[in-house]
């Protein structure tokens, strides 16, 4: 076998590559994961399953809560005081979901399931819910996200577009602003934008950006930045917040 691991490693590789494939599909539901997901087949497949291992599944990827401090409140006669008991994840019947949050001190102490969950106030089914979320990720407009799921184009589709745009942001703040290449690392910088050819036509018309990266060699993790110009004042505090101390840097030209 040549380097680069087994054959299965290898047909994981080239199935990523490929996407999706009804024969590449997993076939033990339990073994589906987030990163699953790049084949429908493997989505559906889940999705498609009873909603009681749909929110199983949900609690063990950590979408839902499985339990949580009790919120209510306890009053006696003088004075009121917290629970301090914790709400365990169980099945009601009553409830829309049919999944409740039940204190384990007192069975009258109950919040609904998507207590601090992304799924929060909303009445949608989970399943709709993560096919929006999907069709959004593959770069479709809010009209398709809104027809794919079944939720309503207007304010609904709207609202759940902005939902996700906000984790995009907290997922940007917390991870890729704070995120640290180590290592070999390279950096470049090209610029994007209309050239022109044979002198014809204006240099000046037309868009133009640079933009600036770091590519860490071993594990091929890329940070790209639009730059308004190449000076060593831009580019070096965005390599002080993306470099590791002590790595090794290359680079082909010498700063401007
Ligand atoms: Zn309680």
């Amino acid at each position: 076998m040549a380097e680069g691991g087994s054959i299965e490693e290898l047909q994981e590789k080239v199935s990523f590559r490929i996407g999706g494939g009804f024969r590449r599909r997993k076939i033990d539901v339990d073994d589906i994961t987030v990163s699953d997901f790049y084949n429908p087949w493997n989505f559906y497949h889940l999705f498609m399953q009873e909603d009681s291992f749909v929110v199983k599944w949900c609690i063990r990827n950590g979408l839902l809560p499985n339990e949580i401090p009790c919120i209510s409140k306890v009053s006696n006669q003088e004075s009121s005081s917290k629970c301090h008991g914790i709400m365990k994840f169980c099945k009601m019947s009553g409830r829309s979901t049919g999944f409740t949050l039940r204190c384990n001190r007192n069975r009258n102490h109950e919040c609904a399931s998507r207590k601090y969950s992304f799924f929060e106030k909303s009445k949608l089914t989970i399943q709709d819910i993560m096919v929006f979320i999907k069709t959004y990720l593959e770069a479709n407009t809010l009209y398709q996200c809104s027809r794919q799921s079944g939720i309503h184009y207007q304010s609904t589709g709207v609202d759940w577009g902005s939902f996700i745009r906000e984790l995009f942001k907290e997922h940007f703040h917390t991870h890729v602003l704070t995120r640290k290449l180590k290592g070999v690392i390279e950096i470049d910088e090209s610029l994007f934008g209309r050239r022109i050819k044979h002198h014809r036509g204006n240099p000046r018309k037309g868009c133009k950006i640079w933009v600036f990266g770091m590519v860490e060699r071993e594990s091929n993790s890329i940070i790209l930045y639009p730059v308004r110009e190449r000076s060593q004042k831009t580019l070096l505090p965005l390599i002080e917040r993306h470099v590791e101390k002590g790595s090794t840097m290359e680079r082909l030209l010498p700063f401007k």
